[in-house]
């Protein structure tokens, strides 16, 4: 059975539809990747899934349980730890606090977070809003990793961080992967997307409109959906 299964997922706000059915499965201890152009609804897959936005039809079902029935905070307690777009730690609390604000029981703990992201360790009295991107980006993951989840999702993992930040990120998500983390991975940088990737499932105008392994991203699906 899928950890994950999303299927034909339409989304709505207010009075405008997002997403006209989203196809997504992911199985324990894979990395899927969501891919697509600006604007095609990833974020919102994830704002579904996690229940943010809670005007969807479809389903929506985590280790068999049907999420969208569920506020956020309990999908959230089933196991789905979100580093979301843009980041969103507390600014005025330490990194320390900041993690500590997320911890639940469970295998992952502050010391196993620093161990992934070293700079973190260093950082830990100081106040979240004076780390660089960067490092805001490995305590958003660190957070998420913190909730002890069954499926972590990343949204624009890397988005606007320098070239060695990235490499460091795209590492640590590897080791997650190494180590059986099951994941769902947005990101605009493709080949490091694929070198990392299990499955790729690459949305059009809210919709799936291709699914299948990195070996199968051909030059022309890649000019067909992602405009590469
Ligand atoms: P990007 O790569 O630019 O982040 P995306 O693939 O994540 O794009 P979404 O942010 O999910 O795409 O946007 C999908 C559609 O939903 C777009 O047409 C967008 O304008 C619309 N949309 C997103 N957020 C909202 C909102 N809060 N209210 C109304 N429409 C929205």
């Amino acid at each position: 059975m899928s950890l994950l299964q999303v299927r034909d997922l339409k989304a709505f706000y207010g009075a405008s539809q997002a997403l006209f059915g989203v196809d997504l499965e992911i199985a324990e201890g894979e990395l899927v990747a969501l891919m697509g152009r600006n604007g095609m609804g990833k974020t919102t897959t994830i704002r579904a899934i996690t229940r943010m936005l809670r005007t969807t039809r479809g389903d929506i079902r985590f280790d068999g349980q049907d999420l969208t029935v569920l506020p956020s905070f309990r999908a959230a307690r089933l196991g789905i730890g979100l580093a979301p777009e843009g980041r969103r730690c507390f600014s005025n609390l330490s990194v320390a606090e900041n993690l500590l604000a997320s911890a639940r029981s469970g295998p992952w703990d502050t010391g196993k977070a620093t161990d992934l992201f070293p700079r973190l360790g260093e950082r830990m009295s100081q106040s979240a809003a004076t780390l660089s991107g960067g490092e805001q980006q490995m305590l958003a993951i660190a957070r998420a990793l913190l909730t002890n989840p069954r499926l972590l999702i990343l949204d624009e993992a890397t988005e606007g961080l320098a070239p060695v930040v990235r490499q460091e990120i795209w590492a640590a998500i590897a080791k997650l992967k190494q180590g059986g983390q099951s994941i769902l991975v947005i990101d605009k940088a493709f080949s490091e997307l694929r070198a990392v990737a299990d499955r790729c499932v690459i949305l059009a105008r809210g919709e799936s409109v291709w699914t299948g392994t990195p070996a199968g991203l051909t030059p022309d699906v890649e000019t067909e959906f992602l405009g590469v």
